[in-house]
């Protein structure tokens, strides 16, 4: 059976003499591992569209064991990503993420999209590597079914207050006469929960369409990502290796 689709390329690994194996985020079938034959050669046809970050149109043929990448066409190659040593740490957890959570043989379409337009602004504007981040995990949730419920204080219904607390395992807001101090919370100032309203639920074009202060973008960063951190139950080697780079820089 011979699938036609577009896919972001995430990993590869060398097999044996000449065959790399990848790992591919497909528009229509969620992640899938396949062969790519002979692609280690520099003159293979197949070569440059099946490197990590490259967006491809995908010939896939399924096996009686494997899926096999017999033909590509590059569409877009983010290569310069690697350029930037956070840059390229940042794109590498995005990667991680979605091999992780999303299964084969789903539409993933959005998911997909969220990739290419974080790997745009990462390679082609000098939007801080935090902000997309920030951006790509709140949209990650939202896109995996998990929503943040971020629209009123759960306790007493208020929309607007100075500050607000997010209760991330839980995944519920709270206002500062709600809060209670036993809770795991993340503070947020009135800036940090409109912007977080806004990059969850703006259209999938505008989501970097928004200003935010540095103090308020450092908040909502550290919200962001514990959030996504209580949805999983591993650690990401990626995220570790991400926030070393950070240290330095
Ligand atoms: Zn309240």
């Amino acid at each position: 059976m011979k699938t036609e689709t577009e896919g972001l390329i995430l990993t590869d690994t060398a097999v044996g003499e000449s065959d790399r194996l990848v790992t591919v985020l497909t528009r229509d079938s969620g992640i899938i591992r396949g062969f790519v034959r002979g692609a280690k050669n520099l003159k293979n046809l197949n070569f440059a569209s099946t490197q990590p970050f490259s967006y491809s149109q995908l010939s896939i043929y399924k096996g009686k064991t494997s899926y096999v990448i017999d033909e590509s066409r590059l569409i877009r190659s983010f290569y310069n990503v690697q350029f930037d040593l956070q840059r390229l740490a940042l794109a590498q957890y995005m990667c991680e993420l979605a091999v992780r959570n999303i299964p084969e043989n789903v539409y993933s379409s959005e998911i997909l999209d969220l990739m290419l337009n974080c790997l745009h602004v990462l390679t082609a504007t000098d939007k801080p590597a935090g902000l997309v981040k920030t951006v790509f995990e709140i949209r990650f949730a939202v896109l995996s079914g998990s929503m943040p419920d971020i629209l009123y204080c759960s306790g007493c219904g208020k929309y607007d207050s100075e500050t607000m607390f997010f209760e991330y395992e839980k995944n519920r807001l709270l206002c500062s006469d709600c809060v209670r101090e036993e809770q795991t919370v993340c503070m947020l100032s009135r800036g940090a929960v409109t912007a977080f309203r806004y990059i969850a639920l703006a259209e999938p074009k505008k989501i970097f369409s928004f200003t935010l202060s540095d103090t308020s973008l450092r908040q909502l960063s550290d919200c962001a990502e514990k959030y996504i951190l209580s949805l999983s139950d591993t650690r990401f080697r990626t995220l570790d290796y991400y926030k070393q780079i950070q240290a330095f820089t």
